[in-house]
């Protein structure tokens, strides 16, 4: 008997036993057994009993509407338990229709609820009165805020002062849209958090493959290569973290790198325990064994490997062959022996010999990634990815089943109603000539730049973005913000207080991830889904009959959401049209009127999603329903490696073939569902880059300028640093050789699988879990100063100190200390997200500042009774604020570890104490600028940057001239 039978058989007997008592059966609310999620079809109407009842069986009837979880970047579906008598929602589940996610969260998913429901949460539109920082508010009207605000920027805009408007997001939500506002608006003033999370990696993947990060397909690998902390806070954490426990039951190996012992490290069958920024090292001899002993796929890197332009320009003298090269290869990574790498990383070279072993192992299916870590915490830290890259190269592992694929393959992007062209303008706040090569905007710079007058800002608009609690310096950042010759006015477009809104003008209240849409698609397998996030009370009135235009009227307050907020914002700026503006935010169906989100929406499902109409249309959908229906859509489960397919015959007409190979055609470009060739390879006059010759076919290559893997890049070459040209080993800025006598080194890189940045701050149920920071630091280290677990300690850095608890563990390498940065949140004004965040007093006396911590009372009343049953009281450090830029003069990217000393608390420390003095933290800045080779000296052909990088809102040809 099935499952199934053998548990209608016990209903039915437990039926007739109730029956036989006299008793009323109760069939479950559900009245559906072992069903993992309530089935699609009944989402409408779905009974659950209500738990504040038990143990009465009252039922509650719910109506599930999809959406997208904001609480990290993997964006993991959710389902809203909308009640349909209150129309509360009253938990959030996942999304079994999501095919990334596919029904799983982790605990930050449903902790959504909390953060919908704070009661300290900014419900308003409020401005500055007082001084800015003071913490003097008053309520104003959209109308209010958004009358002064389309003002000033029509101003700036008309006085050609564009690069004075800037937006700094730190997550976004839909891909691009504030990308092509500030297009439409003709600025280029895009802003990112990204060279303080992920430069660095960006752009060790770009130099190799074009593409600017990896995509594993962890489902289906032999061996899984983790330079991160992937199965709890990893890039893509849930949807990742569930493919790699499947890949682990089925036999798959798995290796990770961290000098910490994560909750990752204890699932690995190789767990190294690397001194930071030696892991290039480690890959490095690992590439060694494999080129030594053959254990490579000689015949894929025959034929994808850019060697021929290696070979031209750094072995002129040798004939081009491919056994020629191969000679090479054997001497280039000789020096990294598993004793060198080994002595680096301070890992026994037996242990690494091993891994070695496995990585020859896994055929070509090898899935690797690593994402911040090691990338973000060194100087040099893009060459850890580079030479990861190298081992998947080797092995051919690229875009295999179970390799390791391109993103920019495995998401989807789709075109939106209207794509403004990019801006006619480049901003040297954000892209400075210091930095052609910086993998996004150089942001940790900007305070740095308003100080010593490089230019200054109108109006700067903050989302989803936290500079002054987030980013190293952040009393640089105060400096800035509060002076307003270099910040006319701050908005803070956020839905809770937070430590940066704190200095702002406006703050605006934007909708948490269930009361906004957007769309999103990331690279989680091989394959391509885009969802659909959602204000889901707005959906649920709407299906309800009720005629909602507008997402504050379905949101609490007069919160409101970003899409209609850009879009009422510039039609405000443009009334007339005379700007050009207008034009983008005008409706196609009814001309003359503003643009509507479900138009804008409508128009993306309809025209640019592969699929969905039809999938719609099976079920007698528009697609815009099928999307509010079911939050997501699967478009495509196997892409695989497009960079072997062929070119069709159409496009290869009146062909040119260069000496490598690339083949250029005058053909019109075919309806592809990629991006094969790169955006801006290298074309002929009148012909476009349209492959490769391989053997006798031509293929469509990788989206690099060869079309082939680029072991060698010609980029860096010709942009001055051809030492650097090939995967290699930088040593650290807190390499062993580099720490002065007592130093240790703080590795601040990791983050809590419960909390997220700042914007998890306002879940009770988060904070429970995860509220403070301690160092973490070996015996080895502690014995001698007498530290125990629970005593205060100093840590130094190149600023100031920080105070905090100890926590003496084996778990961290001897000589290394860590503290988790997702602590120490801090508030001078207003009282808000009090479970987490310390009042504290601010003093500065010139560049010298001091925080200490002025209440330790934490619980408090409110709305919520649970905000009296605080038990907790420690909420550990904000150790950013202590360091200084560590700019990497390559990828941009803000180098997070820091060399420090620990030593005993003073009498008078307590914990959270703070103190920096902002005067070393610009001769820092200055000392990590000079390590910078500028474009002015280094470009070869008078641009600031070379073509093919991409960038966020990518102006005009014109302005990448110098
Ligand atoms: S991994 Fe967790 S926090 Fe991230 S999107 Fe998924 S459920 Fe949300």
């Amino acid at each position: 008997m099935s499952e199934l039978g053998r548990i209608s058989s016990r209903v039915s007997a437990a039926r007739k036993d109730v029956e036989a008592r006299g008793e009323t059966f109760y069939p479950g609310p559900s009245r559906v057994h072992l069903s993992a999620f309530p089935p699609k079809e009944r989402w409408d109407d779905w009974v659950e009993l209500e738990s504040t009842e038990w143990p009465k069986k009252v039922e509650r009837r719910y109506m599930l509407v999809p959406t997208t979880c904001f609480n990290c970047e993997s964006a993991c579906g959710l389902l809203a338990y909308v009640d349909r008598d209150t129309l509360e929602v009253r938990k959030f589940e996942g999304n079994p229709e999501h095919p990334g996610s596919r029904g799983r969260n982790c605990g930050k998913g449903p902790a959504t609820l909390n953060q919908i429901q704070d009661p300290e949460r900014i419900l308003h539109p409020l401005k500055r009165i007082g001084k800015r920082g003071e913490g003097k508010w008053e309520r104003v009207s959209w109308d209010e805020a958004l009358d002064e605000l389309a003002g000033r920027l029509r101003k700036a805009l008309t006085e050609d002062r564009k690069n004075e408007i800037m937006y700094h997001v730190g997550r976004p939500g839909e891909d691009g849209f504030a990308n092509r506002i500030l297009a439409a608006w003709g600025v280029d003033g895009h802003n990112s958090h990204t060279n303080i999370c992920s430069s660095s990696a960006r752009l060790g993947f770009q130099l190799w493959v074009g593409s600017d990060r990896p995509s594993p397909d962890f489902g289906n690998a032999e061996v899984i290569f983790l330079i991160s902390s992937h199965l709890e806070t990893g890039h893509y954490f849930n949807p990742h973290a569930q493919r790699i426990i499947e890949a682990r039951k089925r036999g798959a190996r798995v290796i990770v790198f961290d000098t910490r012992l994560s909750n990752t490290a204890t699932h690995a069958d190789h767990y190294i325990s690397p001194y930071p920024g030696s892991e290039a090292a480690i890959n490095l001899a690992i590439a060694n064994h494999l080129i030594q002993n053959d254990l490579y796929d000689s015949e894929f890197v025959r034929s994808w490997w850019n060697w021929e332009e290696y070979m031209h320009s750094c072995h002129p003298e040798e004939a081009c062959t491919f056994d020629g090269f191969e000679r090479i290869l054997k001497d280039l990574y000789s020096e990294f022996t598993f004793e060198y790498a080994g002595s680096e990383a301070g890992v026994h070279p037996e242990e690494l010999k091993s891994v070695a072993e496995t990585v020859a192992r896994a055929g070509n299916k090898l899935s690797a990634h690593n994402w911040r870590s090691a990338a973000s915490g060194n100087l040099g830290g893009w060459q850890v990815a580079r030479s990861m890259y190298l081992l998947c190269a080797l092995t051919g592992s690229v875009a295999t089943k179970g390799g390791t694929h391109l993103a920019a393959w495995n998401r989807f992007s789709p075109k939106p109603i209207y794509t403004p062209e990019g801006p006619d303008q480049w901003n040297e706040l954000l892209w400075p000539r210091e930095y052609p090569l910086s993998h996004h905007e150089m942001s940790i710079l900007l305070p740095h730049f308003l100080l010593e007058g490089r230019g200054k800002l109108d109006t700067y608009f903050t989302r989803v973005y936290n500079p002054v609690w987030t980013n190293p310096d952040g009393f640089s950042w105060i400096e800035a913000l509060t002076n307003e010759s270099l910040v006319g006015m701050h908005v803070a477009l956020t839905p809770t207080w937070n430590e940066t809104a704190q200095y702002a003008d406006y703050v605006l209240p934007m909708g948490l991830g269930s009361e906004r849409h957007d769309v999103h698609s990331y690279e989680q397998y091989d394959g391509q889904w885009i969802g659909f996030r959602q204000p889901v009370l707005r959906v649920a009135r709407t299906r309800m009959n009720e005629d909602l235009t507008d997402t504050r009227e379905a949101n609490p307050g007069e919160v409101w959401e970003e899409n209609e907020f850009w879009m009422e914002l510039s039609w405000r700026i443009d009334p007339e049209g005379e700007l050009g503006i207008r034009r983008y935010f005008e409706s196609k169906e009814n001309p003359g009127t503003k643009l509507s989100v479900d138009e804008y929406y409508g128009w993306m499902f309809d025209n640019s999603v592969p699929g969905l109409p039809e999938a719609a249309a099976e079920e007698d959908l528009t697609p815009l329903e099928y999307m509010r229906r079911y939050g997501a859509f699967e478009i495509r489960d196997k892409v695989g490696a497009l960079y072997a397919e062929t070119v069709s015959s159409e496009e290869l007409t009146d062909v040119e073939i260069d000496d490598y190979g690339r083949v250029y055609t005058s053909a019109p470009k075919m309806n592809q569902p990629h991006t094969v060739t790169a955006p801006k390879a290298p074309r002929r006059e009148g012909l476009r880059c349209t492959g490769l010759l391989i053997g006798d076919e031509v293929k469509r290559g990788f989206p690099t300028p060869s079309g082939k893997l680029e072991f060698f890049s010609n980029t860096m070459v010709n942009w001055g640093w051809p030492e650097l040209a090939m995967p290699g080993y930088i040593k650290s800025h807190i390499h062993r050789e580099k720490l002065a006598d007592g130093q240790l080194v703080l590795l601040p890189t990791f983050r809590v699988p419960v909390q997220i940045h700042t914007r998890s701050g306002n879940s009770k149920w988060l904070d429970e879990i995860a509220h403070t920071n301690p160092l973490w630091i070996n015996s080895v280290d502690a014995d001698p100063l007498g530290i125990r677990t629970g005593d205060l300690l100093r840590v130094e850095t190149d600023l100031g100190y920080f105070v905090l608890k100890a926590w003496v563990t084996e778990s961290i390498k001897p000589g290394v200390v860590a503290c988790s940065h997702h602590m120490g949140r801090w508030r001078v004004q207003p009282e808000s997200q009090r479970q987490v965040t310390a009042a504290v007093n601010l003093d500065r006396e010139g560049n010298k500042w001091n925080m200490r911590r002025i209440s330790d009372s934490v619980a408090y009343e409110s709305s919520d009774p649970d905000t009296q049953r605080i038990w907790w009281s420690d909420l550990g450090v904000n150790q950013n604020l202590t360091f200084p830029v560590h700019p990497d003069p390559i990828s941009g990217m803000h180098c997070w570890h820091q060399a420090v000393r620990i030593t005993n608390s003073h009498s008078e420390d307590r914990p959270g104490d703070i103190f920096v003095d902002t005067e070393k933290s610009s001769r820092v800045f200055r000392e990590w600028l000079a390590l910078t080779r500028p474009v002015d000296k280094v470009s070869p052909d008078g641009t600031r940057r070379p073509s093919w990088f991409d960038r966020p809102g990518r102006p005009s040809d014109s302005a990448y001239q110098l």
